[in-house]
């Protein structure tokens, strides 16, 4: 647990807003207690949502359909006053407990709040049942919480009277006058916006659990104190506390740091470096089945292939604007001597591709005839994420994007656009994932952060809305989530715990072709200039495995199984048939194998079942005899004896057709 959520999103440049690269995690940068963000739910976070009706498949889960609606706390101002509220009356505990802990910042998170304290000694499992049995008293004495403002002066002064530095910080970024204040009772105050509930005794006691302790910069700042952070979550009743955790164990159980190790898929080595996955040779497999069934997809639909470089001069960078930007996120300057270091002049490792598709596009005069030109890679890219962020896949400092870039005239948007979202769309079908929704992630017209012309960007989002609609698909619209160049169409997908992830984004783009002047020349024969498309179906094959492993609980689909079928024999006598017969199965592409463990078959199956391999081929005397095998799967269990034949092209067929044996 302590998977939190910040207020410090990336922003948006290019393609720094695929999902694939992820917020920062720092404590919110706000004063106390501060909203956070509405864009976090743009990344993959673990969040709990509401819609009921998806119900696990995994064959060892078999438990009930999820019927309980859990709000998230943006949805709910109930929640929101019950977290907030929550917050202050636990740090009030920790400063009865801790009188020496300081505070500094509260706020709430989807599914709790947390509290940032600077305490000399580590918070230890047993503080956090003490700090809640004092929760509890301070609930039962009903503290009313009091609203009260003041001058910046008066701020200033009662804190410097309580003597708490962080809070006094916090009032320096406070912006807006006046400062409100809100006490419970006369016991405890603190400097929030709000809003909270009345009394303290509006808190259910039942419903509170402190969660974790971990450890978080002062500003999400590395160079600052070490502060202990509390998680902690607060519901309306003990039967929606009771469902949070039950989500929570059973998102441990499929979690894909764990399930990836046991299945054998990746490994992260200290010698390597954190957020560096290595992948092992059935991660490999898996990775290399995505990747070319997406190749196949898009050579039907006339992607062109590229391969670009892992490094490129840092002025691409600066030209792309990322530069300027985003520095921080990307990995320092290879220079080659320390004049060229203070010129900013050298090699970077490369946190995107775009920039690279467009020298491609660039590299000759383009005639509308070439257009759409759709460029596809699958590119590793690098990014600076700080290593106390760093988790499994979700999290990682290099990963591959499916990335492409569509080069298409003004009156190809809609086509082009109608196009990715079929590919994408396509693309979950196959790997079976069903539950999510298009949001239409539109600029805020209110708000000047944006770029271009009103009319491009009337036309841009008219073309996403007409994609979607003409798609029938379940949508919303996003205000102000849109990319300041340009409107997105981001995929949530909704897994079997109700938790959201975001998966593939299209991005309509006017910036780039502008910021590197591209051109192509028109019918009429004047030089125009191209529109982009920026789209990742999977987003990063890292993340897409990370979700992947979690919503299958590691029980892949028959045509993703890094092993499709194994061979178990009664004794080892049966070995040299079930040997022969994988080898059949190799030889028409399915994989296979023949358990040569000389183990028990009760034995062997066992381990098959914990490998999740998806067909296992029993071999005894009577299907050397007859030729065939007793078939099992996890799919449908025991299916008796069938010929080896049969088993062969009913393996072939499913395979192909995406579905289970
Ligand atoms: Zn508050
Ligand atoms: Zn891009």
């Amino acid at each position: 647990m302590g998977r939190m959520i910040d207020s410090n999103s990336p922003g948006s440049l290019c393609c720094f807003c695929l999902p694939a690269f992820l917020p920062k995690s720092s404590p919110a940068q706000d004063p106390t207690c501060p909203m956070p963000d509405a864009t976090i739910i743009n990344f993959f976070l673990r969040n709990m949502v509401q819609q009921p009706s998806i119900k696990p498949e995994s064959t060892d889960s078999p438990e009930q359909p999820v019927k309980m609606y859990l709000p998230r706390t943006n949805e709910s101002e109930t929640l929101k006053k019950i977290r907030h509220t929550a917050s202050h009356v636990m740090a009030m505990a920790v400063q009865k407990l801790f009188p020496k802990a300081q505070v500094t910042i509260g706020p709430w998170i989807e599914n709790g709040f947390y509290y940032d304290f600077d305490n000399s000694e580590p918070f230890t499992e047993k503080d956090l049942k003490a700090i809640q049995k004092e929760m509890v008293k301070i609930v039962n004495r009903k503290l009313p919480v009091i609203r009260e403002e003041v001058t910046r002066e008066e701020a200033q002064r009662r804190i410097k009277e309580i003597n708490e530095p962080y809070k006094l910080e916090i009032l320096e970024s406070i912006k807006e006058e006046p400062i409100t204040i809100y006490h419970l009772g006369d016991q405890w105050w603190d400097l929030c916006a709000g809003p909270h509930l009345e009394n303290t005794g509006e808190l259910n006691p039942k419903a509170i659990e402190l969660e974790s302790v971990a450890g978080a910069y002062w500003r999400g700042d590395a160079t600052k104190a070490q502060l202990q952070r509390i998680y902690g979550t607060a519901w309306e009743t003990a039967e929606q506390l009771a469902e949070y955790k039950r989500r929570k164990e059973e998102a441990l159980r499929r979690d894909h740091r764990k399930l990836g190790k046991e299945l054998g898929l990746f490994i992260f080595s200290d010698d390597v470096g954190p957020g560096l996955p290595l992948w092992t040779p059935k991660g490999t497999v898996l990775r290399s089945l995505l990747e070319d069934f997406l190749k196949q997809e898009q050579l039907k639909r006339g992607y062109l292939p590229v391969v670009t470089p892992h490094i490129a001069k840092v002025d691409l960078f600066k030209i792309s604007g990322h530069w300027q930007k985003y520095k921080e996120d990307m990995f320092p300057l290879m220079a080659e001597d320390e004049q060229s270091a203070a010129k900013e002049e050298g090699f970077t490792l490369k946190p995107m591709n775009c920039p690279f598709h467009i020298q491609i596009y660039k590299s000759e005069l383009r005639s509308y005839r070439e257009l759409p030109m759709r460029l596809a890679e699958f590119g590793t890219v690098y990014r600076y994420e700080q290593s106390g962020e760093l988790g499994g896949l979700t999290r990682v400092r290099g990963f591959t994007v499916d990335d492409s870039h569509l080069f298409v005239t003004p009156e190809q948007l809609d086509s082009e656009f109608l196009n990715v979202v079929d590919l994408i769309l396509s693309v979950f079908n196959k790997l079976q994932l069903k539950n999510f929704k298009a949001r239409l992630s539109f600029r805020d017209p209110a708000s000047d952060k944006y770029i271009g012309a009103d009319e491009a960007w009337e036309k841009a989002q008219g073309a996403i809305r007409r994609a979607v609609e003409k798609l029938g698909m379940e949508h919303f619209e996003g205000i102000g989530e849109a990319a300041f160049y340009g409107p997105k169409l981001d995929f949530i997908f909704r897994d079997a715990l109700e938790r959201e992830w975001q998966l593939g984004t299209v991005q309509v783009d006017y910036n780039l072709p502008e910021r590197f002047e591209l051109e192509y020349v028109a019918e009429d024969g004047t030089r125009q200039r191209p529109v982009m498309i920026h789209r990742a179906p999977f987003g990063s094959l890292e993340r897409l495995i990370g979700i992947l492993i979690e919503e299958y609980a590691g029980d892949f689909p028959l045509w993703l199984s890094p092993i499709q079928a194994r061979l178990l024999t009664v004794s080892d006598e049966f070995l040299p048939f079930a040997k022969e017969v994988a080898e059949k199965m190799r030889s028409l592409n399915i994989r296979a194998e023949a358990d040569t463990s000389g183990e028990r078959l009760g034995k062997q199956i066992r381990n098959a079942e914990k490998d999740k391999i998806p067909v296992m081929g029993i071999v005894g005397a009577k299907e050397v005899e007859t030729d065939s095998l007793s078939i099992r799967t996890r799919a449908a269990g025991e299916l008796g004896s069938i010929p080896v034949a049969e088993v062969l092209e009913r393996l072939k067929n499913a395979i192909s057709n995406y579905s289970n044996f």
